[in-house]
C-alpha cells in the first residue's frame, strides 16, 4: 500500500470538466487533466484492499492490477506503474476516457473512490508524452496468418494481442477510418480521434496491417488461418416513427469536426428530440447543444432511477441510480432544465411537432398526450444486434438476440471462424470490447498452435 492514510487525508478528486459555457462552444476534450502531483496524491489513497474488489469481476473486466499501478504511481514510479498497467490494459488512453469504471464503483471506499481512471490516463499519456510508449516489434514470426474483420475496441484488442504474438495480423474496415464506435459513434470531446489516429499509427509501426474501405467478404477464409469477425451490434432498434438514427447523427457530426465543414445532418437552429434516455442519448444531447440547436428534450420510456442504491442493489454491483452526464449538464446550464422526460415515449409525427404521450409499463395512458415541437428527431433507442448481412456472408447464424455467440459460450464458430466484442455479446462497453478481443485472440492463439 502507498500510504496507509493517504485515503484519510486526501479526498477524491476526478478531471474536473471545462465550464459548460466554454465546452459548449467547440467539440474539444470536456476534462481539465491535472498535474503530478495531484495525480499522484489521488493514487495515494488506494488501500490495496485485501480483497480488490476492483480488479475482481465487479470491477475492471481486463482485470488491471489497479493496486499495483496506483502504490508505484504514487511512490514516483510512472513509468514502472505504465508497464504494470499495460500488461492488462492494451490501449488506457480510450479507457482512461470512456470507460464508465466500473472499477470505481467496485472500490472500498464507495463514494470516495479512488479515480483509477483518469490515474490510468495519466500514465499513458504522460507515457507518450515522455516517449515511453514505442512500438513494440515482435522478435519473431509465426508465419500464421490472422484477418480480423472490424477495427472497434474487440477487433483492435485481438489484432494487438495477436501481433505481439507474432503472427501477421491484417484488419479489415469498411470505413475510411480505422477505430469502430471509437470513431465514428463516441463524439470527440469524449475521445478526440487524434488519440484514436495515433494509437492506430503506433500499431501499423508494430507490424498490423489496417484494409480501410474494405467489407469483408468470405473468400477471406482461404487466405487467413484464422479470422475473427468483430463487426460491432449497430442494427439499431427502430421505432414507429421516422427519425434520424443516433449513430448516423453522431457519425456525420464526428466526419464534419474532422473535415472542418457544416455535418450532413446538423440541429443547428432545430428543435431536437432524443428518444432514448441512455449514453448515446445523452451524447446527440451535448452534440445538438454544439451544433446551436434551437432546443433539446431526451424521452426516456422507463421510471428515472432512484438517486441512491436500492437493497437489490448492493456494492459492489454496478449502481443502478440516477446519473446525470455531460450532455444533460449542458443542457440544464444552456436551457435551465434537465433535457430528460420519463416514462414518455413518441406516438406520431406532425409537421414541425411530435405528439408524445406518457406510459405506464409500456402501456400509453390515454389522456396524457402532448405536443411538442420538433423538426429533428433522433433514435437513441438501443440496438438488437449485429448486421444479418456479415452474418450470413459467413454462413453463420444470429442468435434469438442478433448475436454471433457460439453456443458452448467460446470465441469460436466453427473451424478457423471465431467472433468478438459487442458482434458476439451485444452492445456493450469499450472496455467489455476489449477483454472480449483479448480473450478471442487467445483461444486463435492456442488454434493457431494446434
Ligand atoms: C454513440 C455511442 C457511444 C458510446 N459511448 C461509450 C462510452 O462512452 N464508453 C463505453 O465504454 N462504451 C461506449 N459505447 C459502446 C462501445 O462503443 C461499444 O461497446 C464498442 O465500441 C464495441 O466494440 P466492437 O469492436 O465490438 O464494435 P464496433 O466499435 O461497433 O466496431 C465494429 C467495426 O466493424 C466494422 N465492420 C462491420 N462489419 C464489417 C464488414 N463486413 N467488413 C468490414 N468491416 C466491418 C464496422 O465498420 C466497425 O468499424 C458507445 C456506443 C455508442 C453507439
Ligand atoms: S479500464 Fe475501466 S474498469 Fe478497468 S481500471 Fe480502467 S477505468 Fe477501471
Amino acid at each position: 500500500m502507498g500510504k496507509p492514510t493517504g485515503f484519510m487525508e486526501v479526498a477524491r478528486g476526478e478531471n474536473p470538466y471545462r465550464d459548460a459555457a466554454a465546452r459548449l462552444c467547440d467539440f474539444e476534450d470536456l476534462h481539465i487533466s491535472q498535474p503530478a502531483d495531484a495525480r499522484r496524491a489521488q493514487a495515494s489513497r488506494c488501500m490495496n484492499c485485501g480483497v480488490p474488489f476492483c480488479q475482481s469481476d465487479f470491477g475492471c473486466p481486463l482485470h488491471n492490477l489497479i493496486p499495483e499501478w496506483n502504490d508505484l504511481l504514487y511512490r514516483g514510479k510512472a513509468r514502472e506503474a505504465l508497464e504494470r498497467l499495460l500488461q492488462t490494459a492494451p490501449f488506457p488512453e480510450f479507457t482512461g476516457r470512456v470507460c464508465p469504471a466500473l472499477c470505481e464503483k467496485a472500490c472500498n471506499l464507495e463514494d470516495e473512490a479512488l479515480t483509477n481512471r483518469d490515474n490510468e490516463l495519466y500514465l499513458i499519456e504522460t507515457g507518450f508524452e515522455n516517449g515511453w510508449v514505442q512500438p513494440r516489434v515482435p522478435r519473431a514470426r509465426t508465419g500464421k496468418r490472422v484477418a480480423v474483420v472490424g477495427s472497434g475496441p474487440s477487433g483492435l484488442a485481438a489484432a494487438d494481442l495477436l501481433n505481439r504474438l507474432g503472427h501477421e495480423v491484417t484488419v479489415i474496415e469498411r470505413a475510411d477510418r480505422a477505430g469502430g464506435l471509437l470513431m465514428y459513434g463516441i463524439p470527440n470531446m469524449k475521445l478526440p480521434k487524434g488519440v484514436v489516429a495515433r494509437r492506430i499509427r503506433l500499431m501499423e509501426a508494430e507490424g498490423v496491417r489496417f484494409l480501410l474501405n474494405t467489407e469483408a467478404s468470405p473468400e477471406i477464409m482461404g487466405e487467413y488461418d484464422a479470422v475473427i469477425l468483430c463487426g460491432g451490434a449497430k442494427k439499431p432498434r427502430a421505432l414507429n416513427v421516422a427519425g434520424v438514427f443516433a449513430v448516423d447523427y453522431l457519425t456525420a457530426a464526428t466526419r464534419a469536426v474532422l473535415s472542418g465543414s457544416e455535418p450532413v445532418i446538423d440541429a443547428g437552429g432545430r428543435h431536437v428530440v432524443v428518444v432514448g434516455g441512455g449514453d448515446t442519448g445523452n451524447d446527440c444531447v451535448g452534440t445538438a447543444l454544439r451544433q446551436g440547436c434551437a432546443c433539446v428534450v431526451q424521452l426516456e420510456m422507463m421510471p428515472a432511477p432512484p438517486a441512491e442504491r436500492i437493497a437489490n442493489n448492493p456494492w459492489p454491483e454496478w449502481p443502478r441510480t440516477l446519473r446525470t452526464d455531460y450532455g444533460q449538464l449542458e443542457a440544464i446550464h444552456r436551457q435551465g432544465s434537465d433535457p430528460r422526460i420519463y416514462e414518455t415515449t413518441v406516438r406520431r409525427a406532425l409537421p414541425g411537432a411530435v405528439e408524445t404521450v406518457k406510459l405506464r409499463g409500456f402501456d400509453p395512458i390515454p389522456g396524457t398526450e402532448q405536443v411538442i415541437p420538433c423538426d429533428l428527431l433522433l433514435i437513441a433507442a438501443g440496438f438488437v444486434g449485429c448486421e444479418a448481412e456479415t452474418a450470413a456472408a459467413f454462413g453463420v447464424e444470429r442468435n434469438s438476440r442478433g448475436n454471433l455467440l457460439p453456443a458452448d459460450g467460446s470465441h469460436r464458430l466453427r473451424d478457423n471462424l471465431f467472433s468478438a466484442g459487442d458482434m458476439r455479446t451485444g452492445q456493450s462497453l469499450v472496455v467489455r470490447a476489449l477483454a472480449d478481443g483479448r480473450a478471442a485472440a487467445m483461444e486463435v492463439h492456442a488454434f493457431l498452435k494446434g
